[in-house]
This record gives C-alpha cells, sequence and structure tokens, in this order.
C-alpha cells in the first residue's frame, strides 16, 4: 500500500507528487489521459503565465532552471543577476480586466524588501512544459505514475482509501484529488462546491482568419463582451456574455465560432478554419474545506474561477507547496496536532481571495452602462501609485501573508532569499523540501536545540550579505517565515516554535 494516492497528474498533481517523493513517502499518482502533451497543452492554447510566487517556489526545488528552458523564454530575463546586491525593479508585470499596470507606478517602499535572487518577475510558459519538467522531477524521485486509468470510484475505510480506475482498485492511507475543476474525487468524497454562477462564456482557438486586419492585436473590450489576439498567429480568445450558456457536450464549430466573434466584435469578420478550440465559464466556486478525512483536494480541483489575471495555475502551484510538507510530516507520524488542518486554513482564504479578484474583473467588463463607470473607477484608481502597488501586490504571488498568529511582519510571509557569504542562498538550503533554522547571530546558541529536529530542519550559520535586521529564523519547508528574532533570538521561544510546526523533537 502506498502512503498517498495523487490522481491527477496535472502541474499541481505532479509537483504534489514530487513533494511528497522528496519528503519519504511512497506516492501513486493515476493520470486521465495517456500523455503528457496535448495540443490543448501546447502553445498558443496552452499559454499560462507563472507568477513570481510559482518560480519562486521551482527555484527552492531546483527546477527554475529548467522550467525556464521548457517554456523557451529568455533564462538572462528572468531572475536577477547572480551577484546583484538590490532586488530589481517590477517589470514585466499583470493587468486587471485587460487594463495594464505601468511598473514604474509601483511603489516598492510600500512592499515588504525583497533580496535579489533568480527568481525575477515569473514567466511565460505552456502546460505542457510545466507538466513535462515536474513529470521528470516526479518520476526522478521514486513517483509511481500510470497514465491512461481515470479515476471512478473512491471510498476510506478504516485502513486505507481505495480508488478504482479501469476496473482495478488501489489502496492508500492518504488520497488527494488533483483532478481538475470538473474533479471527480471531489463528487466521489462528497466535498461541498459552492460560488457563483457564471455571467459568461470564454473560448480559445487557433484560427484561420480571411480578413485578420479587421481585428486588432491585444486585448479589446466591445460593448457586447471582450476579444483578445495575441501575436501567435491565429490566436483567438472571446469573452461571450451569455450567462455561460454554450453548452460544452456539443461541438464547438467554426459557424458557432464566427457568429460569436461577429456579434461581439461587431464586424463581418471570416473564419476561414478552426483547428483547435475550447470553451471555459467564469463559474467561480470553492470546496468548503480542502480535507474529508482522509481525503484531501488540491488545484482547480479545490477551487474554479475564470482565467482572467492567470491564477489559477499559480494557485494550484501554492496549494501543492502548502500541502506536501504537512502531509509527508503526517504520513511519517510526527506532524503536530492540527498541522494537516492548517493547508485548508491557510490555503481557502488566499482561494478565496483569487476567486473575488477573478468576479471582480468581470464586473468591469460586463456589458451595460454600469461597468463602464466602475471600470473608468479602477482605472483612475490603478492610475495611482497607491493602485498600482495594491494590484501588483495581489498578483505577483509574493506578497500573501499566512495569519500565523505572530505580529512580526515577516511572519506568514514568503521568506527573502537571504545569501550567505560563501554564496550559498536559502532557496539552496531549501531544496531538499525540510525546514531551515537561519543563525544570524553568531553565537551559535540555536544549532544544539535545532539538531533536536535533524533530518527535518537544517540548521545554517554565518553572516549573510544583507539580514534586513533579523538575527535568527526559522522557515518552514514551503519557505514560508514561521518564527523570527530582531535581537539575540530567545531560545525557548525558538524551540517552542520549532516543536509547533515539526513536532517533538527526537532527543
Ligand atoms: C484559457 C485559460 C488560460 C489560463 N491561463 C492561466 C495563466 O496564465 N496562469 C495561471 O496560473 N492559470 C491559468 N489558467 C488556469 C490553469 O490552466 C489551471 O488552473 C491549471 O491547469 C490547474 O492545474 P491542475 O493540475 O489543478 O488541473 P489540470 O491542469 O486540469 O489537471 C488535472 C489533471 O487531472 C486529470 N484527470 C481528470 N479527471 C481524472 C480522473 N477521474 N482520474 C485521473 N485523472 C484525471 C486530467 O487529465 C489532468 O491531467 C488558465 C486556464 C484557461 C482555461
Amino acid at each position: 500500500m502506498h502512503d498517498v494516492l495523487i490522481v491527477g497528474g496535472g502541474p499541481v498533481g505532479l509537483f504534489l507528487a514530487g513533494e511528497l517523493a522528496l519528503s519519504g513517502c511512497s506516492v501513486l499518482l493515476l493520470e486521465r489521459d495517456r500523455e503528457i502533451g496535448s495540443p490543448l497543452k501546447a502553445l498558443p492554447l496552452g499559454l499560462r503565465g507563472l507568477t513570481a510566487g510559482s518560480a519562486e517556489a521551482f527555484y527552492r526545488r531546483g527546477l527554475l532552471a529548467a522550467m525556464v528552458r521548457a517554456s523557451g523564454a529568455d533564462e538572462n530575463q528572468v531572475g536577477a543577476a547572480p551577484d546583484a546586491v538590490e532586488a530589481p525593479a517590477p517589470r514585466n508585470v499583470s493587468h486587471f480586466a485587460g487594463m495594464g499596470l505601468d511598473a514604474a507606478d509601483i511603489d516598492t517602499s510600500a512592499l515588504p524588501r525583497r533580496l535579489p535572487s533568480p527568481v525575477g518577475e515569473g514567466f511565460m510558459t505552456s502546460l505542457e512544459a510545466v507538466s513535462a519538467v515536474l513529470s521528470a522531477w516526479a518520476a526522478e524521485l521514486g513517483v509511481e505514475i500510470i497514465r491512461g486509468v481515470p479515476v471512478t470510484a473512491v471510498r476510506q475505510d478504516d485502513e486505507a482509501v481505495v480508488a478504482t480506475a479501469g476496473g482495478q482498485e488501489y489502496r492508500a492511507r492518504w488520497l488527494v484529488g488533483c483532478d481538475g475543476g470538473r474533479s471527480a474525487v471531489r463528487e466521489l468524497a462528497g466535498f461541498d462546491f459552492v460560488g457563483t454562477d457564471p455571467l459568461f462564456t470564454g473560448y480559445v482557438a487557433r484560427v484561420t482568419f480571411a480578413d485578420p486586419q479587421q481585428l486588432p492585436l491585444g486585448f479589446n473590450l466591445t460593448p457586447r463582451g471582450m476579444y483578445l489576439r495575441t501575436p501567435f498567429e491565429g490566436h483567438l480568445g472571446l469573452m461571450d456574455f451569455d450567462g455561460g450558456g454554450f453548452d460544452r457536450s456539443t461541438p464547438l464549430t467554426r459557424e458557432h465560432l464566427q457568429a460569436v466573434l461577429r456579434r461581439i466584435t461587431d464586424t463581418d469578420v471570416t473564419l476561414t478554419d478552426v483547428h483547435l478550440a475550447s470553451s471555459f465559464t467564469d463559474r467561480a466556486m470553492q470546496a468548503t474545506t480542502y480535507r474529508k478525512g482522509h481525503v484531501l483536494l488540491a488545484g482547480d480541483a479545490a477551487h474554479i474561477h475564470s482565467p482572467l489575471g492567470g491564477q489559477g495555475l499559480n494557485l494550484g502551484i501554492g496549494d501543492a507547496v502548502n500541502l506536501g510538507w504537512k502531509l509527508a510530516a503526517t504520513v511519517h507520524g510526527h506532524a503536530p496536532d492540527g498541522l494537516l488542518d492548517t493547508y485548508t486554513g491557510e490555503r481557502h482564504p488566499v482561494g478565496a481571495s483569487v476567486l473575488d479578484w477573478s468576479r471582480a474583473q468581470v464586473a468591469t467588463m460586463k456589458p451595460g452602462p454600469n461597468a463602464p463607470a466602475l471600470r473608468r473607477l479602477v482605472h483612475d484608481l490603478m492610475s495611482t501609485a497607491g493602485g498600482t502597488t495594491h494590484v501588483y501586490r495581489m498578483t505577483s504571488g509574493l506578497f500573501d501573508r499566512y495569519d500565523l498568529g505572530n505580529g512580526n511582519p515577516l511572519v506568514g510571509r514568503t521568506a527573502p532569499d537571504f545569501r550567505f557569504e560563501d554564496g550559498t542562498r536559502l532557496g539552496d538550503l531549501l531544496r531538499q523540501g525540510q525546514g531551515v533554522a537561519l543563525d544570524f547571530s553568531g553565537d551559535r546558541a540555536m544549532q544544539v536545540i535545532a539538531e533536536g529536529w535533524a533530518g527535518r530542519v537544517r540548521y545554517a550559520a554565518g553572516q549573510v550579505r544583507e539580514d534586513l535586521g533579523y538575527r535568527a529564523l526559522l522557515i518552514r519547508p514551503d519557505g514560508i517565515v514561521a518564527w523570527a528574532a530582531e535581537d539575540a533570538p530567545d531560545l525557548d521561544e525558538f524551540a517552542r516554535s520549532t516543536a509547533h510546526w515539526f513536532g517533538s523533537p527526537e532527543n
């Protein structure tokens, strides 16, 4: 019997599988599709934006360079120069409902200070590229991956969770549904999934236009919806405010797409061919809890929303990195009481906020008299430094803060990439998926205590190039600051905090 069974080998399932295997769990992953790639996952339809937050998660597992290479992005454009002293100014930042941010307006003094790291501001990639890198990593770490097996039943008994796929039963101590927005696991395990109904049907397609000059490139809002043309030839996006009425069980024909496109653009533009197309909606729903007994959800299985602002994949990567070490500690029997439930506690509010962010964008685009007024207001606010900084804070993936019940401004946030004088960075120390005790105090008094958690927490001491006023920190395996001392570290407090996150010490 495996420790963990993961259903769904999209990016979230694969990343979680790797995280668990890195922490010593035996993992079986069952994936419905036979192949990793497909035309819908490759460029241009599979185009996805990774935020700095996701890039950072990959960096901390040594996967960033492979991710950037697979994406085709320019490696020199992604991160800071290795020896940079200051974090680079924000660039390549996102948009709100198609309204772009001017990176020059971001007030970095109003944001928690960053240290230079290879992460940069994120980059564009494809679902296929991300999945290929994560699949190779998971397999290298010993995850058993079986493709072409859709899971059709899930049950829990006293000893195991049992999934049925292809007429065969698979047993594990824990099961995580990472099987996407129409998750079978969510349904079969009886999770409540609540939220708001859709206002529009969206389409992405690769088409041939007879007369492309009728449609300008970029994000174009019209009184009837929105269309997007990207620099990829024939790549088209559409939003049709039909109440989400398109029946996805019917074929998506050239005639249908052309009718929608003509209505939205108010032109007689002609599609001579539709090579590939798919549809989605802005239905925004979230599981009320991410855990039921020994079954958990992550990624789109736990939350769905419109792709506006490109956040779903990033949200799912955040789920995986938050859940992996907590579930592994539970499997190994050293998790403190309640640790696993902090997964829902921490990630549910982040998911709810992303759902609201996507709803707010839809509200500014809806045909009718109110949305343009709202849009003008948002546009005006986004033209101020405060507004731009807020949107950047909400979308970069670097400034979320979990409420860990500690007033220190760094606790609950992702840790800056501290760099020791020998060049070792925090990102290097996190690579094996352990926690890290950082000691800049000079007296190494924390070392003996930290050794009680050997194998779970790494101890690293020395001078760092820039300590941001801290003498010691405890970093969780997901890179979140769990405890921080600005003065000489209180050793009892350090021990208590370590036990709070990592369980009882060995000795
Ligand atoms: C047009 C569009 C643009 C987007 N752009 C962005 C963007 O720029 N940035 C961003 O962050 N997000 C974006 N997203 C959202 C993003 O693609 C998803 O949030 C992300 O793919 C979710 O990953 P996942 O692993 O949770 O689910 P999925 O990628 O859906 O993977 C689920 C996997 O589970 C498998 N599966 C399903 N059912 C079963 C079963 N019963 N048994 C076994 N396996 C099963 C599927 O085959 C699939 O491989 C976009 C979405 C769309 C539609």
